[in-house]
């Protein structure tokens, strides 16, 4: 049986859906009471990640690979970061959803991933890390687009493990670059050299870092982001990721 503040919110609920019809972010169907920002068809189209993954960089292996924990690519050059996470490929319907968050300033829609990024901060120990760490956009972006979606993925990840010991620290700075999708593969690697320094000299020293971005497709800024962190110091440097491309 519905409590009276169950029965209250419901009421409310449904009386702002009257006043404000909502519809699917993705296939603009009208939204039922039960359902918020996607319908359920679009939201059974985002899968998480399938396992195997590499351990190192959270790119999927080939399931019959000879190799069962790290990729080709972190066996050829070993990234900065000791490990990474990410919830769901890169693909469509999740680039469209991206799409919207950055360039249709719908930051509201980040909440469509609340739940499995729930099921994944009960799957690790967030305790472990002392600092969560978004990666910056240089101040010409922030400013343009108006927030750092890295930050709100912070703070959502940060109440989601429900302590007080973790902090979230706007470390890294970033000087400014070239969009990383304007550049090749080489030139992404090159161009992104000392384009982050830290804000306070000492603040990395000895700490277990947790660093946190929207999207990882190459890791080539995770990377440069983990190298000034272990350069200054940092002991262990972790990196999450909502999504992560399948092809690099
Ligand atoms: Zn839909
Ligand atoms: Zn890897």
């Amino acid at each position: 049986m519905l409590g009276f503040s169950d029965e209250f919110n419901c009421y409310w609920r449904s009386l702002l859906r009257i006043l404000y019809p909502a519809a699917c972010a993705l296939c603009r169907i009208p939204l039922v009471l039960e359902e918020t920002y996607l319908c359920r068809t679009c939201i059974l189209k985002i899968e998480p990640l399938k396992d195997p993954k590499c351990i190192k960089c959270a790119h999927p292996l080939p399931p019959y690979g000879t190799y069962k924990s790290l990729c080709s690519a972190c066996r050829s050059a070993r990234p900065y970061y000791d490990r990474g996470f990410a919830l769901v490929p890169y693909e469509e319907p999740v680039k469209s959803i991206f799409h919207q968050i950055k360039f249709g300033k719908k930051l509201w829609l980040l909440k469509i991933f609340t739940k499995i990024l729930h099921r994944f901060s009960k799957s690790i120990d967030l305790k472990n890390y002392e600092l969560i760490v978004p990666v910056p956009l240089d101040r010409s972006r922030r400013r343009e687009r108006g927030f750092n979606q890295a930050y709100v993925i912070a703070q959502m990840l940060k109440r989601s493990a429900q302590t007080s010991s973790i902090q979230i620290s706007e470390l890294l700075r970033k000087r400014r670059t070239l969009p990383q999708s304007q550049l090749r593969r080489e030139e992404r690697l090159s161009h992104l050299k000392g384009a982050f320094s830290l804000r306070k000299r000492e603040g990395a020293n000895g700490r277990q870092i947790l660093l946190v971005d929207d999207i990882v497709t190459t890791g080539s800024t995770i990377n440069e982001c983990a190298k000034t962190l272990k350069e200054n110091g940092a002991e262990r440097v972790d990196f999450f990721a909502i999504a992560r491309s399948e092809f690099t």
